[in-house]
């Protein structure tokens, strides 16, 4: 299978696939893909500290046999307090990552990319303005984002986890079944879709910098820089000029982990492209007609 026909495959799968090809690519900014990178492995250390705790709770073997997969012998019963016991680890685990009002992991590291894009949109601009961490559009970035992660680290998350594990249960499977499944589910098993969280929201925050100081310096206009390998929904944009505010937007309009970004341009004599007016992916996905049109 080629690359183009995983990714379409990919697409028309609901995304899961492309993203998951997404999650280790490289950003164009080494000081970006390095902060991307570190917060990437500061969600992996929660996701192995509580997958242990998930799986001691529920008396399931510990960590190493389920990475090694060995088999177990017996029916599994569930533990009378696991949901309650669950819902605290989630709880948790949810504080470490993001808080509405203080500066945790999350919050901490959106910050520090918002002020990457802002370095480089003034360096761009040859002005030695400093970067302000008071910014309504990196605010706007941090509360999305915070939202995205509470969603996944839900006790409705928990309750959906419960469910499944009780029927794994009456149906006889035995620990190690029910073990391999939480980790794929939410434990290591699942770090790419952190990855992808981390890469994701590094774009946005770097995005924003991009949007809150087009106004502030009156940039007439922006243009499109795909990442080095642009998938068929970026390459579209590959090198577009808009008038300000016109344009698509990373990720909101193309994909997650999306790592194009937009670039202020002073000068440009050729026409600018029409206003984009698609609704973003996630509203109503590219259709195999479109993603053919794009090839
Ligand atoms: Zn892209």
């Amino acid at each position: 299978m080629t690359r183009k026909q995983s990714l379409y495959l990919g697409i028309t799968k609901g995304l899961d696939y492309h993203e998951m090809v997404f999650a280790s690519k490289k950003h164009q900014w080494p000081d970006a893909d390095k902060l991307m990178v570190d917060l990437f492995v500061e969600f992996a250390k929660y996701i192995t500290k509580y997958e242990k705790e998930m799986l001691l709770a529920l008396g399931l073997p510990d960590i190493k046999k389920v990475r090694a997969g060995e088999d177990v012998e017996g029916k599994y019963v569930v533990p009378d307090n696991a949901q309650r016991q669950l819902q605290e680890i989630m709880r948790e685990w949810l504080g470490k990552i993001y808080s509405e009002r203080s500066s945790e992991l999350f919050n901490k590291y959106m910050v520090k990319q918002f002020n990457v894009g802002r370095k480089h949109f003034v360096e761009k601009m040859r002005e030695g303005k400093s970067p302000d961490y008071e910014d309504e559009y990196l605010y706007q970035v941090v509360q999305n984002g915070g939202k995205r992660i509470s969603a996944e680290l839900s006790l409705k998350h928990i309750n959906e986890i419960m469910a499944h594990i009780q029927e794994m249960a009456i149906s006889g499977k035995n620990p190690m079944q029910i073990g391999r499944w939480l980790h794929q589910a939410t434990g290591e098993g699942r770090s790419w879709w952190w990855n992808r969280i981390a890469r994701s929201e590094s774009s946005l925050a770097l995005d924003a910098a991009f949007e809150s100081s087009m106004e502030k310096y009156q940039i007439p206009f922006e243009e499109w820089v795909c990442e080095s390998s642009a998938c068929l929904i970026c390459s579209q944009f590959c090198g577009g000029v808009w008038q300000r505010g016109e344009g698509p937007e990373v990720v909101s309009d193309t994909h997650p982990n999306c790592l194009c970004l937009r670039i202020p341009r002073l000068i440009y004599e050729d026409k600018t492209r029409e206003p984009w007016t698609r609704p973003s992916p996630y509203d109503m996905p590219y259709t195999p007609i479109e993603l053919d049109a794009l090839r």
